[in-house]
């Protein structure tokens, strides 16, 4: 006989998402003629850059010649995208080898796998929080624990002090979804220190680093001990546009080790025993995103969110309104007492974000807005937002 996995019970349905979708749906069919712009987006919206797809048709041609034709990839990617990843890596002053680059087809797969490696007392990780790393160690049955990310914090929890238990499996986002903030050197390294005394390992998710536009780290092999505790997953979901395509890497160093054993071996032999690899075609793309050629057509497209971001915050600033995010990363997170009526209250004037209990309880109280709405839809919701903080009491009910 067999159950279901007792430890779904643990994961609880997230009832917020379909909740704000069927409350959406039901207001549009209420008001057909309302036109209500959508700034709870959680994806990229424009086209690739065109040297990625010209990459990717040029690769599926080659597949119908004899010489160009390529099977199963071979282990941990292509030479030539590991070696592209590698040097992006040097850009920031990090250095890494392309051995020590391995090609996945996705941040999320690789955050629900990493775990796997390891016995460990404990997860960690930053909260309100992407979820999939918490939840797959939740389904393995293991203990997880918050670093609540706070207003008092500035949503950059530091480890804890004087933490009871050694060994713990740390998940950080930084640039973070959903808060929108960044660590800067100290932050990473305290995170670092942590790791180093109490013999945890950094599973550290750089998915929005090409977000970033203030002075701070883009890597957190930027700092030099972060190489004996920590790994890197990145993708090129959000950095390239490639959502769609499917593509990431894991960086791990040599020198990480857990008992003798170096965690780049155990990745690639986990690798090797439940993924054949991601498809020549799309790590062409990814290749292709890291030429000199499409360098200022990503840059632009980043630049475009970032202006969205910057006219929502704008709107947030007059009214004084508290938020994080929107500087160095296409979230904004803000104080809005209730986030379920602000849901509600918003979308009667014409804008839907996301609430802050969709992350979890301690996203309650705050909510999400993105930057991934066209220019023009992020203009008119902007002046809806305007509009609608205004009234008195508005402002009053949602910033206490
Ligand atoms: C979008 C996102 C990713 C990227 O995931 P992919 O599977 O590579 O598309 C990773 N982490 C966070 C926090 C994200 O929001």
């Amino acid at each position: 006989m067999i159950s279901a996995n007792e430890n779904f019970t643990r994961i609880p349905e997230n009832y917020i998402f379909a909740e704000v979708a069927r409350r959406l749906a039901e207001y549009k069919k209420e008001h057909p003629e309302s036109d209500v712009i959508s700034l709870g987006i959680g994806d990229v919206t424009l086209p690739l850059p065109y040297p990625i797809s010209r990459a990717m048709a040029e690769a599926a041609l080659d597949m119908s010649t004899p010489c160009g034709f390529r099977g199963y990839p071979p282990d941990g990617g292509y030479p030539f995208l590991r070696e592209k990843i590698a040097a992006r890596y040097a850009d920031f002053g990090v250095a890494l080898s392309q051995d020590e680059i391995l090609v996945s087809d996705g941040a999320k797969s690789d955050l629900a796998a990493f775990h796997e490696l390891f016995d460990f007392s404990c997860a960690m990780q930053s909260t309100p929080a992407y979820p999939v790393f918490g939840e797959s160690c939740l389904l393995r049955g293991k203990r997880l624990v918050s670093l609540p990310a706070t207003r008092e914090n500035e949503f950059l929890p530091l480890p804890p002090k004087d933490f009871p238990l050694g060994g713990c499996l740390i998940s950080i986002c930084s640039p973070a979804n959903p808060t929108g903030t960044a660590y800067d050197r100290a932050g990473l390294s305290a995170l670092v220190d942590f790791a180093l005394k109490s013999g945890s390992l950094i599973i550290f998710d750089c998915a929005y680093e090409a977000y970033i536009r203030d002075d701070l780290p883009h890597s957190i092999f930027e700092i030099p001990e972060a190489k004996y505790c920590a790994v890197e997953i990145g993708s090129f979901s959000k950095f390239a546009g490639m959502t769609g395509v499917r593509c990431s890497w894991c960086a791990i160093p040599r020198e990480l080790r857990i008992g003798g054993t170096e965690v780049r071996a155990l990745w690639s032999r986990r690798q090797n025993m439940k993924f054949n690899g991601v498809s020549y075609i799309i790590q062409r793309g990814a290749e292709a995103a890291l030429s000199d050629e499409c360098k200022p057509l990503l840059r632009a497209n980043i630049d475009y969110y970032m202006e969205n971001a910057a006219i929502i915050a704008d709107v947030l600033r007059r009214h004084g309104i508290y938020f994080s995010g929107g500087r160095n990363s296409p979230y904004l997170w803000l104080r809005c007492g209730d986030s379920r009526g602000f849901f509600e209250a918003l979308l009667h004037a014409g804008v839907v974000g996301t609430p802050g209990s969709g992350f979890g309880a301690l996203g309650e109280g705050y909510f999400r807005l993105t930057a991934f709405a066209t220019r023009e839809n992020t203009i008119k919701a902007a002046a809806r937002l305007d509009k609608f903080l205004q009234s008195d009491n508005n402002f009053t009910s949602y910033n206490p």
